[in-house]
C-alpha cells in the first residue's frame, strides 16, 4: 500500500518539474494560444495537489472544498486548451458556460459548508463529463496532422473519465450509513489517486506532442510562404500546380494560369525608394486575394512577378479574370506616408493547361511568354498565348527560378 505523504509528495515534485517546463514552453511560443490555456490549468492543478497533500495541517475548506474546486477547473482550462489545437474558432455560448460553471462551484461551496452528504458528486460528475467533452472534441475535429495525437490524447482523457467517475462512486459510497469506503485508507482509492497521477504525466506528453505538431505544421506552412506578402511561394505554386494538373486530367477540367508582372517595377524602386516598392508588392496581393475563388492559388513566382493558377477555368474566363485584376490594379492607389500614393500598372499573360504541350510546366511557360508579349506591346495589358516559342520561353522562364 502507497503512504499517502509519499506519494503526494513525488507527486508534487514530478508535477511542479511538468508545470514549470510547460510553463516555459507556453511563454516561448506565445502565438500557441491552446499551450498558454493548459499551462494555465497545469498551474491551477498543482495548486489543488499542493492543498490536497496539506491536508490536515490546513483548514478543510482549502485541503478539499477548494482541491475539488480548482480540480474541475483546471479541467475546463485543458479543455479549452486542447480545443484550441483541434478547432482553432473562439467558444461560443462562453457566458452561459461561465454562469453554469459559478453555479455549480457555488452550490459545492454551499453544500459543503452545511455538511450535507454528497456534496462531492456536484463537482465530481461535470468533472466526468469535462473529460468526456474533451476527449469527444478531440476524436471530432482532430484532423491532418493532429489525427493522431488526438487520438491518443482522447484515449487518455476516457481513461480520466473512467477513473473520475470510479472515484466519485466511492467517495459517495464513503457517506452511505455503513460507510463502505474510509476515504484515506481504502486501498482502491490510493490505487485510484495513483492511476489519476499517471493519467496527468501522460496527458502532459500528449501535450508535449501537440506542441510539437504545431510548430513542425507552422514551419511547414513558413517554408510555402512568401514573408513580404503572405502570398504561397513558387514551391507551393509548383506543387499546387502539379496537384491540380493530375487531378484536372482525371475529370477532364483543364485549369488557367496567369503570370502577371509590375511594369517597370525598377523604376519605382529608384524614385520612391525600396519600402515603396515593398509597400505595391503588398496592396497587388491584398488586392487581389479577395477577388480570387477559393480553389485559385496565388503566389509570388519572382521578385515583382505574380501567378495566379485558376482551377478548372476556361482561356476566355481565365482572359477575363486578368483583365479584372489588370484594371483593379490601374485604380490602385497605395498610400505611403505623407508622400503622393503610389500608382502602377501590370502585364499579365494567360495559357490554359494543354497536356500535349508539357503539362503545367508548359502551361507556366506559355504563360510567361504571354506575359512578355503583353510588356512588348506597350505593358498595362493581358495577353492570350499568341505566337509561342518553346525554345524563347525556357530562356526567359529560366532567370526567374
Ligand atoms: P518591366 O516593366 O519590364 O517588368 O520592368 P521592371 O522594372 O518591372 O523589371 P526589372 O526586372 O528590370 O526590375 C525588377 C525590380 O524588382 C528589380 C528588383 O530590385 C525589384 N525587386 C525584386 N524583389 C523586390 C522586393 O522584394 N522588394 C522591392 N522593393 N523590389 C524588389
Ligand atoms: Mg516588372
Ligand atoms: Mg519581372
Amino acid at each position: 500500500m502507497i503512504n499517502y505523504g509519499t506519494f503526494f509528495f513525488t507527486n508534487i515534485v514530478s508535477m511542479t518539474v511538468l508545470t514549470v517546463c510547460l510553463c516555459l514552453l507556453a511563454w516561448n511560443n506565445r502565438k500557441v494560444t491552446g499551450m498558454k490555456w493548459i499551462a494555465a490549468g497545469m498551474v491551477v492543478f498543482l495548486i489543488k495537489l499542493v492543498l490536497q497533500g496539506l491536508e490536515g495541517q490546513i483548514p478543510e475548506i482549502l485541503s478539499s472544498m477548494l482541491a475539488l474546486q480548482l480540480y474541475l477547473i483546471a479541467f475546463i482550462l485543458q479543455m479549452i486548451g486542447l480545443r484550441w489545437f483541434v478547432v482553432r474558432k473562439p467558444m461560443q455560448r462562453v457566458p452561459w458556460l461561465l454562469v453554469v460553471i459559478g453555479l455549480l462551484l457555488a452550490i459545492y461551496t454551499w453544500m459543503f459548508l452545511h455538511k450535507i452528504p454528497h456534496s462531492n458528486d456536484v463537482l465530481n460528475v461535470p468533472l466526468v463529463i469535462v473529460c468526456g467533452m474533451s476527449a469527444w472534441i478531440l476524436l471530432k475535429h482532430g484532423r491532418g496532422p493532429f489525427t493522431a495525437v488526438s487520438r491518443v490524447g482522447a484515449v487518455i482523457l476516457i481513461g480520466d473519465m473512467i477513473v473520475s467517475a470510479y472515484r466519485g462512486v466511492l467517495t459517495s459510497l464513503s457517506f452511505s450509513p455503513w460507510e463502505l469506503v474510509h476515504v484515506k485508507t481504502d486501498p482502491r482509492w490510493m490505487y485510484s489517486l495513483a492511476a489519476m497521477a499517471f493519467l496527468a504525466t501522460c496527458l502532459v506528453m500528449c501535450v508535449l506532442w501537440f506542441v510539437v505538431t504545431e510548430l513542425s505544421k507552422e514551419l511547414a506552412e513558413q517554408a510555402r510562404t512568401d514573408p513580404l506578402t503572405g502570398a504561397l511561394n513558387r514551391r507551393a505554386m509548383e506543387e499546387s500546380a502539379l496537384r491540380e494538373t493530375t487531378r484536372s486530367i482525371r475529370y477532364g477540367h483543364l485549369p488557367c494560369m496567369i503570370v502577371l508582372d509590375i511594369d517597370h517595377f525598377k523604376h519605382l524602386n529608384d524614385t520612391r525608394g525600396h519600402a515603396a516598392g515593398d509597400a505595391a508588392l503588398q496592396a497587388l496581393v491584398n488586392q487581389i486575394k479577395p477577388m480570387m475563388r477559393v480553389n485559385d492559388v496565388l503566389a509570388r513566382t519572382g521578385g515583382e512577378e505574380f501567378t495566379i493558377l485558376l482551377p478548372n477555368t476556361t482561356a476566355s474566363a481565365g482572359i477575363m479574370a486578368a483583365e479584372r485584376v489588370r484594371q483593379t490594379v490601374e485604380a490602385l492607389e497605395v498610400p505611403f506616408f505623407e508622400d503622393e500614393p503610389i500608382r502602377f500598372t501590370i502585364s499579365a499573360g494567360v495559357a490554359q493547361l494543354d497536356p500535349a504541350q508539357g503539362g503545367w510546366e508548359g502551361m507556366m511557360r506559355r504563360a510567361d511568354a504571354a506575359m512578355y508579349e503583353a510588356k512588348e506591346s506597350g505593358r498595362n495589358s493581358v495577353r492570350p498565348i499568341a505566337r509561342f516559342n518553346e525554345q524563347a520561353a525556357l530562356k526567359v522562364a529560366a532567370p526567374i527560378l
